[in-house]
């Protein structure tokens, strides 16, 4: 439990390594590690070490530049492991199928020319 009485997220427990996970990228800011159930050939959750923002509109409205942080780091990944076509989704709210309240970007894609995402990747929209 932190200090605010709030508990952690599962993100955060990954960042400060309590929990492992496949770590793909980290700047100062950002973390970005593979997704425990991926949903496409390549699935990599793109984090902000910073857990205040609960979402993606709160991280544009909080702090842009991080958002903009995110989204180099996530177009990065993108260029290393898929064939240069992906999404990048932000789920916000439950009924979009957000779990975990810690922001978050999903680079999905595929690591072959031929592939396309089918629509599975969209998560339970
Ligand atoms: P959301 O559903 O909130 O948009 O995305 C949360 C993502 O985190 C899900 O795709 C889920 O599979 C992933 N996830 C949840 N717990 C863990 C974990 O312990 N390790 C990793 N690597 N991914 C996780």
């Amino acid at each position: 439990m932190s200090s605010s009485g709030v508990q952690p997220s599962i993100f955060s427990r990954i960042i400060a390594r309590e929990i492992p996970a496949t770590i793909v990228a980290e700047t100062e800011h950002i973390i970005a590690f593979l997704d425990i159930a991926p949903k496409a050939p390549v699935h990599v959750v793109v984090t902000t070490k910073d857990p205040q923002y609960h979402n993606v509109v709160e991280l544009a409205a909080g702090n842009p530049s991080l958002l903009a942080e995110l989204v180099a780091v996530a177009d990065q990944i993108a260029a290393e492991r898929t064939n240069g076509q992906f999404r990048l989704v932000f789920n916000t709210g439950t009924a979009a199928g957000q779990t975990v309240f810690h922001v978050h970007a999903h680079v999905l894609g595929s690591s072959t020319p031929t592939d396309s995402l089918g629509e599975d990747s969209l998560g339970a929209l």
